[in-house]
């Protein structure tokens, strides 16, 4: 019998030790997720807007992969989020109104994680996204905020609390951007604190004295010089939340938090702003529809690629999935975006009545019984609609291929006296549909 040397020992050891020595100089993987609620694509400087509203966004976009055309299904919160985070369309996790919460039996984004040992972590403005809806599922630590300073507190005693080698899901929702809430004195439509007030247009809120979002609601907005005053005060939102993001992701690099990080920033739909009188967050159109979406790889890689292909927010429990080296799921519609995208997708959405489909540059839309067809290259304001009939409508709509073995039946809950008296206060009214 051959001894086997010490030298060869010695080899053995190595081997066998050299994948573990490799693991452990990788940091655990971390995915953070941001969603900026209400922020329109088009008003960030990285979109090519033309007053200073996001200088941090605007820089942190040319070290990140942008997405030119990112959609959400539906503008209104709890829908997109309830997509966001479960990366199935509204059909399929059944969440389309107020008083239903996510099926017990589809997963959230951070229960995937947490069953995969990610320590789990989620900071969230209370309106829609909502233990009562199901969004606290999966997470270690879901802590509620009243703004984006609070949850910067937060976010930093969570993180304290993490131990540095366990892989992360960080899910941080903040609300600034939003419209007033109603129960805020004096009341006022958007309300940036100082230094950001009067920031663009002076004495903007003074033509709003003593109206709230919701009053505007009640009304139409067709002055133009009244429309721009309306959209500086909600330009000095996203500057508020740029320059705290700006000061979070210092903090974050300084303490290594994104050594090996994806970082996902998006939003959950846009703000209309009145474009078409109507003060909301834009209903079926591209102002409402269009969102944000920059993804941050470790070490700046793909820096300033910018993705022409459609995207949407159905990707994003995708792309964290493929980040993590989690399996993909393939019962969900969306894509990972770090890997190559057809620029003939079909995508969609619906938050009833309002259905879409988007094949670009074709986007058709039906409201109700009407239905129509926009060309957004060559009409991004969707100001001329071709016809289309309910059969044309339903043959783009089955392109979508949506499996009814994915769709989920909702739980309904009751909201408690509480509940709707806080969505009121956020601007919700009686039918607390949001739409
Ligand atoms: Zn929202």
């Amino acid at each position: 019998m051959i001894r086997p040397s010490p030298l060869h020992a010695l080899r053995l050891l190595v081997v066998t030790l050299v994948p573990l020595a490799c693991s452990e100089a990788h940091p655990a993987p971390r995915v953070i997720l941001i969603s900026i609620d209400t922020l329109r694509a088009d008003h960030l400087g990285l979109y090519g807007y033309a007053r200073e509203t996001s200088p941090f966004l605007d820089a942190w976009a040319k070290r990140a992969l942008v997405f030119e055309h990112g959609f959400t299904p539906a503008a209104w919160t709890l829908i997109a989020h309830m997509t966001m985070l479960t990366g199935l369309y509204p059909e399929q996790h059944g969440v389309l109104e107020g008083d239903q919460a996510l099926a017990a039996d589809a997963p959230l984004l951070a229960e995937r994680f947490q069953r995969a040992g990610f320590a789990t972590l989620g900071l969230y403005h209370p309106s829609w996204v909502h233990t009562r809806h199901g969004f606290a599922r999966g997470f270690d630590v879901f802590r509620a905020h009243a703004d984006v300073k609070e949850a910067g507190q937060h976010l930093f005693e969570e993180l304290a609390r993490v131990p540095r080698e366990r892989p992360l899901f960080l899910f941080v929702h903040l609300y600034d951007v939003h419209g007033e809430r109603e129960d805020v004195r004096p009341k006022s439509v958007y309300s940036a604190p100082p230094p950001f007030q009067e920031l663009f247009v002076p004495g903007a809120a003074q033509r709003f004295a003593g109206e709230t979002y919701q009053d505007l609601q009640h009304r139409t907005v067709t002055d133009p010089a009244e429309r721009e005053a309306l959209a500086a005060l909600y330009d000095e939102g996203i500057r508020h939340v740029d320059a705290a993001l700006g000061e979070w992701f210092e903090r974050l690099e300084r303490e290594h938090w994104l050594d090996d990080a994806l970082v996902i920033v998006t939003s959950d739909h846009g703000e209309s702003l009145a474009q078409r009188g109507k003060v909301g967050h834009g209903g079926p159109w591209q102002e409402g529809l269009r969102v944000p979406l920059l993804v941050h790889l470790p070490g700046d890689a793909r820096a300033g690629e910018r993705v022409e292909a459609v995207t949407h927010l159905i990707d994003v429990v995708p792309t964290a999935l493929a980040f993590a080296g989690l399996p993909a799921d393939p019962a969900l519609p969306g894509r990972s975006l770090l890997g190559p995208l057809a620029r003939e997708r079909v995508l969609g959405g619906a938050n009833p009545p309002i259905d879409f489909v988007v094949r670009w540059p074709e986007k058709a839309v039906r409201v109700g019984e009407r239905a129509g067809s926009f060309d957004l290259a060559a009409d991004p304001g969707e100001l001329h609609a071709q016809p289309l009939s309910e059969a044309e409508f339903q043959a783009l709509r089955a392109q979508l291929a949506l499996d009814p073995r994915t769709f989920h039946r909702p739980l309904s809950i009751e909201l408690t006296p509480e509940d709707a008296a806080e969505l009121r206060a956020l601007g919700y009214g009686g039918e607390m549909d949001g739409k």
